[in-house]
């Protein structure tokens, strides 16, 4: 089987590249391999789905922004014959708070911010129990809201992008890529674990928390790695008013979810791997011993909830920096391109991420938003470009 592009892992950021170099109607015959239709375990669905421009770098704030503007008309670009791309969209706001120790950056992303035009507010504690009264503010100095961003349904925004792709033509195979051919200069075919083989001129790899898995095929190595993030369901006791996305900088957050909330508080001192099992080890006891008073620090009314579920999802994280790696990766292969590393930002850079990658397929270059600073190259000169306060 031969085409002319093909897309190793069909989560949100594969189907979003699918969909930007469908519409632009010039990348041939497109192909997107994803073993799992029901994606049990790829990190989407898992993902809380926030939207926020509340970041350091301005490359994350461009791209939150086009990914916002994009997830707001959502319904109507995406929608097809089926399927009304309802993807749950809430400009709910986001909401920071940050001891004594994390005004200095706070302060300071908040003026990066306002010069890239995101329209936030800085609050200090009187503000800040003026303006939502739940909030506990025994360890708040300084707090950044941002009314305008929000969160969405990862899920359907996931399944928007791959039907509106397969409306526009593109083939999603139900299979693994198990092995890479090379040339000296080139990827030149996958072996498929179905016995099928697949050409392609451009191979893009973006198999998530399995990305270092397809690199290692070519002799590559991208320094990220799965780590296993547990997220949790509750119920509280009290009316809470409406509240923002909540996150503070010892990482925990939390947002509404229906008649609840869901959040938690990434594990920082795992190892990397998967781990599917939240009932049994490390994460048997994690929300009691942890998470809980530190959601109960954030909403003083979070004493008293009910815990109804908790998951696992499995992010990919640059070890370097934490931030995505986008571009050519592997020696001498021109061909083939990768977008990976995006810790907890994948959902909300997916839009851009997928207009990105449609660009260098098609043009060789970036032609909106410039990424250069986020290619590879930063990994090869050991020049972390890391966000900066809470991540
Ligand atoms: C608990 C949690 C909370 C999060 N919250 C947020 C948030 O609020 N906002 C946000 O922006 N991001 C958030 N994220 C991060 C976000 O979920 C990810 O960055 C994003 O989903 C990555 O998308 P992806 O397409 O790269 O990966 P995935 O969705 O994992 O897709 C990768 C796909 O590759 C496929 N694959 C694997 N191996 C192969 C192979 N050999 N051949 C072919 N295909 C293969 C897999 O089946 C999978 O479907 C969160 C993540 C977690 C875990």
């Amino acid at each position: 089987m031969k085409c002319d592009v093909a897309i190793v892992g069909g989560g949100i950021i594969g189907s979003a590249a699918a969909f930007f170099l469908a519409v632009a109607g010039s990348a041939g015959r497109i192909v997107v391999i994803e073993p799992d239709s029901t994606y049990a375990r790829a990190a989407t669905p898992a993902g809380a789905g926030g939207v926020r421009r509340l970041m350091s770098r301005p490359e994350n704030i461009r791209m939150s922004q086009f990914s916002l503007d994009f997830f707001a008309g959502f319904a109507e670009t995406m929608v097809s014959d089926d399927d009304p791309a309802d993807i749950a969209f809430r400009r709910q706001g986001y909401l920071f708070l940050t001891d004594a120790d994390g005004v200095d950056a706070l302060t300071q992303n908040f003026e990066t911010q306002s010069s890239e035009g995101v329209p936030a507010e800085l609050l200090d504690v009187d503000a800040l129990r003026a303006r939502f009264p739940s909030i506990g503010t025994d360890n708040v100095a300084l707090a950044c809201h941002s009314p305008q961003d929000g969160w969405i349904d990862p899920h359907a925004a996931l399944m928007g992008f791959r039907k509106k792709a397969q409306s526009l033509g593109v083939e999603f195979l139900k299979d693994r890529v198990i092995a890479l051919e090379t040339s000296p200069t080139a990827v030149t075919g996958a072996e498929l674990e179905s016995g099928q083989k697949l050409q392609a001129d451009c191979f893009i790899n973006v198999a998530g928390a399995w990305v270092g898995e397809i690199a290692a095929m070519t002799g590559a190595r991208l320094p990220v790695v799965p780590m296993c993030r547990v997220q949790h369901f509750w119920r509280c006791a009290h009316d809470v008013e409406p509240l923002p996305l909540v996150k503070d900088d010892s990482g925990a957050f939390f947002r509404p979810e229906g008649d609840g909330f869901a959040g938690g508080r990434p594990s920082w001192d795992i190892e990397p791997g998967f781990n599917w099992d939240v009932d049994r080890g490390y994460f048997a006891t994690y929300f009691e011993d942890t998470v809980w008073q530190l959601l109960a620090n954030m909403v003083p009314k979070f004493e008293e909830i009910r815990l109804e579920r908790t998951w696992a999802g499995h992010y990919a994280q640059n070890t370097l920096d934490g931030n995505m790696i986008i571009g050519r990766y592997s020696n001498g292969h021109e061909n083939l391109l990768t977008a990976c590393g995006f810790s907890g930002h994948g959902i909300m850079h997916a839009p851009a991420v997928g207009r990105a990658l449609s660009e260098l397929v098609l043009h060789g270059e970036y032609r909106t938003i410039d990424l250069t600073r986020m290619e590879f190259d930063r990994v090869l000169e050991n020049e972390p470009y890391a966000e900066i306060g809470i991540k």
